[in-house]
Protein backbone atom coordinates (compact mmCIF):
# COMPACT_ATOMS: atom_id res chain seq x y z
CA UNK A 1 0.00 0.00 0.00
CA UNK A 2 1.03 3.20 -1.38
CA UNK A 3 -0.20 6.92 -0.95
CA UNK A 4 0.74 9.95 -3.01
CA UNK A 5 0.56 13.23 -2.03
CA UNK A 6 0.02 15.56 -5.30
CA UNK A 7 0.99 18.82 -4.81
CA UNK A 8 -0.25 20.42 -8.14
CA UNK A 9 -1.99 23.35 -9.88
CA UNK A 10 -3.28 20.76 -12.07
CA UNK A 11 -5.38 18.24 -9.38
CA UNK A 12 -8.16 17.01 -11.62
CA UNK A 13 -4.94 15.52 -14.20
CA UNK A 14 -5.16 12.75 -10.98
CA UNK A 15 -5.70 9.99 -11.20
CA UNK A 16 -5.36 10.12 -15.26
CA UNK A 17 -4.88 7.45 -17.04
CA UNK A 18 -3.64 5.27 -13.85
CA UNK A 19 -7.39 4.75 -13.41
CA UNK A 20 -7.31 2.65 -16.10
CA UNK A 21 -6.10 -1.12 -16.42
CA UNK A 22 -4.00 -2.67 -13.76
CA UNK A 23 -3.36 0.49 -11.85
CA UNK A 24 -7.24 1.55 -12.21
CA UNK A 25 -7.63 -1.77 -10.72
CA UNK A 26 -5.31 -1.61 -8.13
CA UNK A 27 -6.81 2.22 -7.16
CA UNK A 28 -10.40 0.48 -6.54
CA UNK A 29 -9.05 -2.31 -4.23
CA UNK A 30 -6.86 0.38 -2.06
CA UNK A 31 -3.49 -1.07 -3.05
CA UNK A 32 -2.49 2.58 -3.48
CA UNK A 33 -4.56 5.99 -3.01
CA UNK A 34 -3.91 9.55 -3.66
CA UNK A 35 -4.24 12.77 -2.43
CA UNK A 36 -3.77 15.88 -4.90
CA UNK A 37 -3.78 18.59 -3.42
CA UNK A 38 -4.67 22.34 -5.28
CA UNK A 39 -1.58 24.63 -4.35
CA UNK A 40 -3.79 27.32 -5.91
CA UNK A 41 -6.50 26.27 -2.88
CA UNK A 42 -3.66 28.15 -0.34
CA UNK A 43 -3.20 31.40 -1.98
CA UNK A 44 -3.70 34.20 -0.07
CA UNK A 45 -5.41 37.02 -2.38
CA UNK A 46 -8.33 37.74 -3.63
CA UNK A 47 -6.53 36.79 -7.44
CA UNK A 48 -5.58 33.48 -6.00
CA UNK A 49 -2.06 34.08 -7.07
CA UNK A 50 0.48 31.37 -6.47
CA UNK A 51 3.05 33.03 -8.82
CA UNK A 52 5.60 35.58 -9.34
CA UNK A 53 8.01 37.29 -11.15
CA UNK A 54 12.05 35.89 -10.87
CA UNK A 55 13.91 37.95 -8.24
CA UNK A 56 16.93 39.07 -10.77
CA UNK A 57 15.25 39.14 -13.52
CA UNK A 58 14.28 36.93 -16.87
CA UNK A 59 11.74 35.25 -18.47
CA UNK A 60 8.56 33.69 -17.08
CA UNK A 61 7.10 33.39 -13.23
CA UNK A 62 8.32 30.94 -10.23
CA UNK A 63 5.88 29.30 -7.91
CA UNK A 64 6.06 30.43 -4.62
CA UNK A 65 7.85 29.33 -1.52
CA UNK A 66 5.03 30.31 1.10
CA UNK A 67 2.23 29.51 -0.71
CA UNK A 68 3.57 25.69 -1.53
CA UNK A 69 4.49 25.36 1.97
CA UNK A 70 1.15 26.19 3.99
CA UNK A 71 0.00 23.49 1.04
CA UNK A 72 2.85 20.98 2.05
CA UNK A 73 1.99 21.56 5.62
CA UNK A 74 -1.41 20.39 4.95
CA UNK A 75 -1.10 17.12 4.80
CA UNK A 76 -1.35 15.02 8.11
CA UNK A 77 1.73 13.03 7.52
CA UNK A 78 5.07 14.04 6.50
CA UNK A 79 6.62 12.03 3.82
CA UNK A 80 9.81 11.61 1.45
CA UNK A 81 9.20 15.16 -0.40
CA UNK A 82 9.79 15.09 -3.76
CA UNK A 83 10.30 17.50 -6.62
CA UNK A 84 9.60 16.85 -10.42
CA UNK A 85 11.87 18.58 -12.01
CA UNK A 86 14.51 18.18 -15.14
CA UNK A 87 17.51 19.50 -12.62
CA UNK A 88 17.03 15.44 -10.62
CA UNK A 89 18.48 12.69 -10.71
CA UNK A 90 17.06 10.44 -13.72
CA UNK A 91 14.67 7.90 -12.12
CA UNK A 92 15.63 4.65 -13.22
CA UNK A 93 14.68 1.15 -11.95
CA UNK A 94 16.48 0.61 -9.19
CA UNK A 95 14.88 4.30 -7.62
CA UNK A 96 11.64 2.94 -8.53
CA UNK A 97 11.80 -0.51 -6.73
CA UNK A 98 13.73 1.73 -3.91
CA UNK A 99 10.10 4.29 -3.93
CA UNK A 100 7.94 1.56 -4.49
CA UNK A 101 8.59 0.24 -0.63
CA UNK A 102 7.67 4.03 0.89
CA UNK A 103 4.03 3.94 2.31
CA UNK A 104 3.62 7.82 1.50
CA UNK A 105 5.38 10.12 -1.09
CA UNK A 106 4.84 13.86 -1.77
CA UNK A 107 5.08 15.07 -4.74
CA UNK A 108 5.50 18.51 -5.29
CA UNK A 109 4.91 19.08 -9.45
CA UNK A 110 6.11 22.72 -10.85
CA UNK A 111 4.56 24.99 -13.57
CA UNK A 112 6.08 28.06 -15.03
CA UNK A 113 9.66 28.17 -14.58
CA UNK A 114 9.64 26.03 -11.25
CA UNK A 115 9.48 26.82 -7.85
CA UNK A 116 11.29 29.07 -5.58
CA UNK A 117 14.31 27.01 -4.41
CA UNK A 118 13.76 28.07 -0.70
CA UNK A 119 10.68 25.42 -0.49
CA UNK A 120 13.44 22.40 -1.88
CA UNK A 121 15.60 23.55 0.55
CA UNK A 122 13.37 24.08 3.49
CA UNK A 123 11.55 21.04 3.14
CA UNK A 124 14.69 18.68 1.48
CA UNK A 125 13.20 17.79 -1.64
CA UNK A 126 14.72 15.71 -3.59
CA UNK A 127 14.71 16.29 -7.02
CA UNK A 128 13.88 13.53 -9.55
CA UNK A 129 13.90 13.77 -13.33
CA UNK A 130 11.78 11.35 -15.80
CA UNK A 131 14.44 12.48 -18.75
CA UNK A 132 16.92 14.99 -20.38
CA UNK A 133 13.93 17.06 -21.75
CA UNK A 134 11.48 19.95 -20.59
CA UNK A 135 8.03 19.32 -20.27
CA UNK A 136 5.36 22.31 -19.47
CA UNK A 137 4.57 20.85 -16.08
CA UNK A 138 5.68 18.16 -13.59
CA UNK A 139 2.18 16.06 -13.44
CA UNK A 140 2.82 14.05 -16.30
CA UNK A 141 6.41 13.46 -14.60
CA UNK A 142 4.63 12.71 -11.44
CA UNK A 143 2.16 9.74 -12.98
CA UNK A 144 4.90 8.35 -14.88
CA UNK A 145 6.94 7.82 -11.82
CA UNK A 146 3.38 6.76 -9.82
CA UNK A 147 2.67 3.98 -12.66
CA UNK A 148 6.88 2.61 -12.24
CA UNK A 149 6.34 2.24 -8.68
CA UNK A 150 2.37 0.73 -8.23
CA UNK A 151 2.95 -2.31 -11.12
CA UNK A 152 5.75 -3.20 -8.44
CA UNK A 153 3.38 -2.84 -5.88
CA UNK A 154 2.60 -6.96 -4.49
CA UNK A 155 -0.28 -8.21 -6.18
CA UNK A 156 -0.40 -5.61 -9.12
CA UNK A 157 1.61 -7.45 -11.74
CA UNK A 158 0.19 -11.39 -11.78
CA UNK A 159 3.24 -12.74 -12.39
CA UNK A 160 5.46 -11.46 -8.78
CA UNK A 161 8.69 -12.79 -10.94
CA UNK A 162 7.64 -10.55 -13.90
CA UNK A 163 9.54 -6.87 -13.16
CA UNK A 164 12.83 -8.96 -12.30
CA UNK A 165 12.85 -10.70 -15.89
CA UNK A 166 11.69 -7.25 -17.74
CA UNK A 167 14.84 -4.66 -19.02
CA UNK A 168 16.60 -3.21 -16.12
CA UNK A 169 15.88 -6.15 -14.15
CA UNK A 170 17.82 -8.52 -11.69
CA UNK A 171 17.40 -11.35 -13.71
CA UNK A 172 18.37 -9.49 -16.80
CA UNK A 173 21.25 -8.47 -15.21
CA UNK A 174 20.23 -4.87 -15.10
CA UNK A 175 20.14 -5.58 -19.60
CA UNK A 176 17.36 -4.58 -21.82
CA UNK A 177 14.87 -7.51 -22.38
CA UNK A 178 15.24 -9.90 -25.13
CA UNK A 179 12.85 -9.43 -28.79
CA UNK A 180 9.40 -11.32 -27.32
CA UNK A 181 7.08 -12.96 -29.87
CA UNK A 182 4.00 -14.93 -30.20
CA UNK A 183 1.07 -16.71 -32.93
CA UNK A 184 1.45 -16.88 -35.72
CA UNK A 185 4.73 -18.50 -36.12
CA UNK A 186 4.61 -17.19 -39.94
CA UNK A 187 3.32 -13.74 -40.34
CA UNK A 188 3.00 -11.87 -43.77
CA UNK A 189 3.22 -8.10 -43.54
CA UNK A 190 1.13 -5.85 -45.84
CA UNK A 191 4.27 -5.25 -48.04
CA UNK A 192 4.08 -9.14 -49.00
CA UNK A 193 7.09 -9.96 -47.01
CA UNK A 194 7.41 -12.71 -44.37
CA UNK A 195 8.55 -12.85 -41.18
CA UNK A 196 8.76 -16.15 -38.48
CA UNK A 197 9.45 -16.61 -35.16
CA UNK A 198 13.21 -18.34 -34.67
CA UNK A 199 13.63 -21.79 -34.73
CA UNK A 200 15.15 -22.17 -31.09
CA UNK A 201 11.71 -20.53 -29.59
CA UNK A 202 9.53 -23.43 -30.91
CA UNK A 203 12.04 -25.88 -30.14
CA UNK A 204 10.69 -27.05 -26.83
CA UNK A 205 14.83 -26.48 -25.14
CA UNK A 206 14.24 -23.97 -22.16
CA UNK A 207 17.95 -24.11 -21.41
CA UNK A 208 18.78 -22.79 -25.55
CA UNK A 209 15.95 -21.13 -24.93
CA UNK A 210 17.22 -18.88 -22.14
CA UNK A 211 20.81 -18.50 -23.74
CA UNK A 212 19.33 -17.45 -26.81
CA UNK A 213 17.13 -14.75 -24.82
CA UNK A 214 20.63 -13.95 -22.54
CA UNK A 215 22.52 -13.43 -26.13
CA UNK A 216 20.03 -10.98 -27.45
CA UNK A 217 19.26 -9.32 -24.56
CA UNK A 218 23.33 -8.58 -24.72
CA UNK A 219 23.33 -7.79 -28.68
CA UNK A 220 20.37 -5.22 -28.21
CA UNK A 221 21.83 -3.56 -25.21
CA UNK A 222 24.83 -3.20 -27.16
CA UNK A 223 23.30 -1.65 -30.11
CA UNK A 224 20.98 0.87 -27.91
CA UNK A 225 21.85 1.41 -24.45
CA UNK A 226 26.21 -0.18 -24.05
CA UNK A 227 26.33 2.16 -20.82
CA UNK A 228 24.15 -0.26 -19.40
CA UNK A 229 26.44 -3.05 -19.88
CA UNK A 230 29.40 -1.03 -18.45
CA UNK A 231 27.55 -0.99 -15.50
CA UNK A 232 26.79 -4.73 -15.55
CA UNK A 233 30.14 -6.74 -15.91
N1 LIG B 1 12.87 26.25 -15.90
C1 LIG B 1 12.97 24.85 -15.68
C2 LIG B 1 14.35 24.36 -16.13
O1 LIG B 1 14.89 24.90 -17.10
O2 LIG B 1 14.88 23.42 -15.52
C3 LIG B 1 11.89 24.09 -16.42
C4 LIG B 1 10.52 24.35 -15.90
S1 LIG B 1 9.28 23.34 -16.67
C5 LIG B 1 8.75 24.39 -17.98
C6 LIG B 1 7.95 23.36 -15.53
C7 LIG B 1 7.89 22.17 -14.61
O3 LIG B 1 7.78 20.97 -15.33
C8 LIG B 1 9.07 21.97 -13.70
O4 LIG B 1 9.01 22.79 -12.58
C9 LIG B 1 8.98 20.50 -13.35
O5 LIG B 1 8.12 20.30 -12.24
C10 LIG B 1 8.34 19.90 -14.60
N2 LIG B 1 9.30 19.20 -15.48
C11 LIG B 1 9.73 19.62 -16.68
N3 LIG B 1 10.57 18.74 -17.23
C12 LIG B 1 10.68 17.72 -16.38
C13 LIG B 1 11.41 16.50 -16.39
N4 LIG B 1 12.21 16.17 -17.39
N5 LIG B 1 11.27 15.65 -15.34
C14 LIG B 1 10.46 15.97 -14.30
N6 LIG B 1 9.75 17.13 -14.23
C15 LIG B 1 9.84 17.99 -15.26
Amino acid sequence: MINFNLLTLFPEMFPGMLGQSLAGKALARGDWSFNAINIRDFSTDNHKTVDDTPYGGGAGMVMRADIIEHALLSLKKPSRNIYLSPRGKVLNQALVKELSQEQDLTLLCGRYEGVDQRILDAHDFEEVSIGDYVLSGGEPAALILMDSCIRLLPNVMGNVDTADNESFGSATNGLLEYPHYTRPASWTDAKGNTHNVPDILQSGNHAKIKDWRREQSKKLTQAVRPDLLKKNV
